[in-house]
């Protein structure tokens, strides 16, 4: 029978979950927000490329410029002063200009005539000069395009500026190597990169790396061909730039290439024969600034992610832990770890609404007198026991069970159960009657209700009142131990709900009517009072109150009752007071029901004062049990019921195990004596319960009244023991209004 598991706290805690779906939100957010950094990076590098890029174009054009008009300078000084009749031959001139040369960077002078035939300043002679047509097309100092010396076929480009000399047309050129102009373009900045010389055409004059191999190629044919340039519009770019070159204007642009490169290209006038510096730059230098930029700013990125992600999971984790904690509050019970009523109602209807299981049962488990307990254990003992306790029960039921600590010393389960029942709750019954804590064997006086759960059951309310139903149909019987839901049970329940159908109706058709049962002074044998008790006449039948009394302490309804019948008590009172000019003491029963509510005695007051009742004539009756329900602030209900000036009795004296120390601090007036020690007395005796609490009462200064009595024996034995008051029915039972009136007028 015994479930070999561990001991363990009953409720598991789930582990910690994270909200992942939040956490990935989070990470996107900052994964767009780093690709907006890095596109916001790249675009500064890229206008810092153009800018640094067309700087370099315009100081190398402008230097180009200066190089090239000092020389055309050179050439025009050289002209004016044959012009002005210095020289009468060219060696004249030669010799003159032959030290400036080398200044200039001029590798050689040459005149020739309109043939093509004349001398060199280095000693050669030249005849037939190809395309000599060229050079006196131009009035001011001309400069040509690359082209191959005749003499030692390197690239040269030539000055010239035509004059007369001695009448003859003649034409001054001056010859400097085209390297001399690379020298001025060779600036190396970036990487993969070049600066090139071009005419209007778009064709290479200078290239300053050599990257072209073919000689006059053309600039925008080479771009097209030397890379892969993947759209059509990064094609138009180049064609664009041959426009603008033609239309005399600068720009500067990028293209892609070869996938994914990025090629740079500033355009750039020099001002001398329509040229222009080209720059180009790849972006692979910028690509190396840009990983690094872009790989910190993914690292910054990344740690402002997981600082953030970290921040979100420890939120969450404080979050989930406070709601855990509030979770705990709600549901669990601090003593035993259990589920509370709370947990258990819950679990219990999602137990109902899934059921598949053939046989379920519902069971409750009651210490009685467990306030006794406390009393002679004290609190942290009792807490062990009920710990104990909870986890034996937890044990012993199947494993999927739900059990709870639904109320201070009530356990309750639910749980599939294929095997015999009444086996398993004498078991239940047998474990956990004898428990040990420590050194100490305690004995539990338990019981048990059970109720098998049927398959239209869906309201755990329901399910738990008849497994309680099944237990209070043996509470405190000593042999029984369990009792299982049954058809008398049923028919029981069926009862009670035919009441609860027709209660309302009964009140407000005045169907509850009040007996007297008249107290008797032990002294003169005179009547002291009266206890109103209340009947309901249904019909012809007249229904006692313990059919009716103990269900409507369950849905309280006896809280309307008990109002109803104590102003009904204060209507006869007003009668009697008017017709007899006399108003007897009427102990009327209050129960504990109204004392969730502290100042219920108000409602009561009103009643008085609506009627003119002085509070001092009415007698409250309240069960010894009331006072020793740890729902209840006692002390301060009765202190409010005593302030108002009501008599206070304490009914049904001895079943309750009230403590002294109680009592001692409780404002009360009389005590009743159960009548179960009136028929238990063993009358020859002086050492029974009734002399005890005869003892309790002296001490505490309250007067006495045993109740339930029926014998002349009885009565003699009550009043040789100095009891103050007889009620029973040795002297009368309850009778009707009329028939106490006749009473009291015989017996006051
Ligand atoms: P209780 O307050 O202990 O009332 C005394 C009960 O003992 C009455 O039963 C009374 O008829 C019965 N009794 C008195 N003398 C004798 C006797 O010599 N022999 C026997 N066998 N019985 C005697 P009753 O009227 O049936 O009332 C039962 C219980 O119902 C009461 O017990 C009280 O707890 C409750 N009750 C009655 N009326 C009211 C009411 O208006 N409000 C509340 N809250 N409870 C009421
Ligand atoms: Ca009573
Ligand atoms: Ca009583």
């Amino acid at each position: 029978m015994k479930k070999n598991k561990q001991e363990q706290v009953i409720i598991k805690e789930k582990p910690y979950k994270l909200n992942i779906v939040w956490i990935l939100i989070v990470f996107f957010i900052i994964l767009m927000l780093s690709f907006f950094y890095v596109g916001y990076v790249k675009e500064l590098i890229y206008q810092n490329i153009y800018q640094n890029i067309s700087e370099l174009s315009e100081q190398t054009a402008t230097q180009l410029n200066l190089f090239i008009t000092d020389q055309k300078n050179f050439v025009s000084i050289m002209v004016d002063s044959i012009n002005r009749g210095y020289f009468k031959t060219p060696e004249q001139i030669f010799e003159a200009y032959q030290g400036d040369l080398e200044n200039y960077n001029f590798t050689r002078l040459v005149i020739l005539d309109r043939e093509g035939n004349g001398t060199t300043s280095d000693g050669y002679q030249v005849t037939s000069y190809a395309n000599i047509a060229e050079f006196f097309e131009h009035d001011e100092v001309y400069l040509s395009e690359n082209r191959p010396s005749t003499v030692t076929n390197n690239q040269v480009n030539i000055y010239s500026k035509t004059f007369k000399m001695n009448g003859e047309e003649k034409v001054l050129m001056a010859t400097i190597n085209t390297m001399d102009y690379q020298k001025i373009l060779l600036r190396r900045l970036f990487d993969k990169g070049g600066t090139y010389l071009i005419n209007n055409d778009g064709t290479v004059l200078i290239d300053s790396f050599n990257n072209i191999e073919e000689s006059n190629a053309n600039f925008y044919e080479y771009v097209k061909n030397r890379y892969v340039i993947t759209t059509e519009k990064e094609e138009e770019k180049i064609d664009k730039m041959a426009q603008a070159i033609k239309n005399k204007q600068i720009g500067t642009f990028d293209i892609k290439v070869d996938n994914d490169d990025v090629y740079f290209i500033h355009y750039e006038k020099v001002n001398i024969n329509d040229w222009y510096v080209v720059t180009t730059a790849s972006d692979e230098t910028i690509a190396k600034q840009l990983f690094t930029l872009v790989i910190l700013s993914i690292g910054v990125c990344l740690i402002i992610n997981l600082l953030i992600i970290a921040i979100t999971i420890y939120i969450d984790i404080s979050n989930q832990k406070k709601n855990r904690k509030l979770y705990r509050i709600a549901y669990i019970d601090s003593v035993t770890s259990l589920g509370n009523v709370v947990y258990f109602k819950e679990k219990g209807a999602i137990f109902l609404q899934n059921q598949t299981a053939k046989n379920k049962y519902i069971i409750t488990l009651d210490i009685n007198k467990f306030k006794a307990l406390n009393n002679t254990y004290g609190y942290g003992f009792c807490n062990e026991i009920l710990k104990t306790l909870g986890k034996k029960l937890y044990n012993l039921v199947p494993i999927d069970n739900i059990t709870c600590r639904i109320s201070n010393d009530i356990f309750a389960s639910i749980f599939s159960y294929e095997e015999n029942i009444n086996e398993l709750l004498d078991t239940i019954f047998k474990e956990l009657s004898r428990i040990e804590i420590g050194d100490i064997d305690i004995h539990l006086n338990l019981s048990i209700g059970a109720y098998k759960i049927n398959l239209k059951d869906r309201d755990i309310k329901k399910v738990l009142d008849k497994s309680d139903m099944a237990r209070s149909k043996i509470k405190g019987l000593y042999h029984n131990n369990y009792y299982l839901f049954d058809e008398t049970l049923e028919n029981q329940l069926i009862e009670e709900q035919k009441i609860e159908a027709c209660m309302e109706e009964a009140l407000t058709n005045h169907e509850f009517i009040i007996y007297y049962q008249p107290k008797i002074s032990t002294q003169n044998e005179k009547m002291a009072g009266a206890e109103a008790l209340v009947r309901w006449y249904r019909g012809k039948e007249i229904i006692p109150p313990n059919k009716f009394i103990p269900l409507f302490e369950k849905n309280k309804f006896i809280i309307k009752l008990d109002l109803y019948i104590f102003e009904q008590v204060c209507k006869d009172l007003v009668a009697w007071r008017k017709k007899y000019q006399y108003m007897p003491t009427i102990s009327i029963n209050v129960s504990k029901e109204h004392f969730v509510d502290e100042n219920f005695i108000d409602e009561y007051v009103k009643i008085c004062n609506q009627y003119n009742i002085e509070t001092s004539c009415i007698d409250l009756e309240i069960t010894e049990s009331a006072t020793i329900d740890s729902n209840i602030n006692i002390l301060k209900v009765l202190n409010n019921i005593k302030a108002k000036g009501f008599i206070i009795s304490i009914d049904d004296f001895g079943t309750g195990y009230s403590s002294l120390n109680m009592l001692q601090n409780m404002p009360i007036d009389i005590i009743k004596i159960d009548k179960v020690f009136i028929d238990k007395a063993d009358l020859s005796s002086h050492n029974n319960v009734i002399n005890y609490i005869m003892f309790i009462a002296k001490n505490l200064g309250v007067k006495t009244i045993a109740e339930g009595v029926e014998t002349k024996e009885q009565m003699e034995y009550i009043r040789d023991i100095k009891c103050d008051m007889i009620q029973g029915y040795y002297y009368s039972k309850p009778i009707t209004k009329e028939e106490f009136e006749k009473y009291f007028n015989k017996n006051k």
